[in-house]
């Protein structure tokens, strides 16, 4: 089964939202995998910090830990590096999906995202199974999967880029459950992991309050197994905002943070 599920719907969208592209149609998100909180790889080390740890309780979704982050350059620009597997037959439309996504990421921060020439440390765009990032700057080659057979859509690119500079997801803040209701009798045991809170002392928000809007954020029917809700805003106004394909205002907020922009 492919890992994307697909969300049809109208979304209002908010002066808080930063898009290219006057928006009235249907968007779509989906990342729900087999990995890390779905669709995040992670290496050992992450693997040994993130699912062996026991935190103490605070705010946090984005690396606290800098060996992770990418790059400044003598600018002040946070650098990215990336390349498209030219072997597996994007299609230039899908390419221009892919760098317009980037291009808004790129508008609102100091981060922006160069064809590698020669640098050791980038990003790989491939066509694997799924939507799926490493997290943060691993060091090298790391990929980054944006199937073309459901990856291409609103948000997603976004999503994962952002999983690529360093941040999980909001709904697995340590605080989510003063925001959200997680109903789990909709959600299947083997994916009752997605759904775990991070350990703070790894994450950060950086000052911004949780995030109903953030393009981090799955939307309410992620991982159901009935169709029913899996995750309930208290704010029933968000209940069909959450899972925006959207880069928020605080979303751009934490990432320029994170990274020092200003
Ligand atoms: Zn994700």
């Amino acid at each position: 089964m492919k890992n994307l599920i697909l969300l049809l719907g109208f979304l209002i969208v908010s002066n808080n939202h930063i898009t290219s592209s006057p928006i009235s149609a249907s968007v779509s998100i989906g990342i729900f995998g087999d990995k890390y909180q779905g669709d995040i790889k992670l290496t050992k080390v992450q693997e040994d910090i993130l699912l062996n740890s026991s935190g103490n309780q605070s705010v946090k979704t984005g690396w606290t830990w800098e060996g992770f982050r990418w790059h400044k350059n003598s600018n002040g620009l946070v650098i990215v590096p990336y390349t498209i597997n030219n072997d597996q037959e994007f299609a230039e439309r899908e390419i221009e999906i892919v760098e317009k996504e980037l291009t808004i990421i790129e508008h609102a921060t100091c981060i922006r995202f160069v064809k590698r020439k020669d640098e050791e440390d980038y990003v790989e765009i491939i066509n694997g199974n799924g939507c799926w990032s490493w997290l943060g700057r691993i060091g090298g080659r790391q990929e980054l999967s944006l199937d073309r057979n459901g990856c291409l859509q609103q948000g997603i690119t976004i999503h994962e880029f952002i999983h690529a500079l360093g941040y999980d997801h909001m709904h697995n803040h340590f605080y989510r459950d003063d925001y959200v209701k997680i109903h789990w009798e909709n959600i299947a045991p083997e994916n009752y992991a997605n759904f775990d809170r991070v350990d703070p002392q790894w994450f950060d928000n950086f000052g911004t309050p949780y995030d109903l809007m953030s393009v981090m954020h799955y939307p309410r029917w992620a991982f159901s197994f009935n169709g029913e809700d899996a995750i309930e805003p208290f704010d029933s106004n968000y209940i069909d905002k959450i899972g925006s394909p959207y880069l928020s205002t605080d979303d751009a907020l934490r990432l320029n943070r994170m990274y020092n922009c200003y």
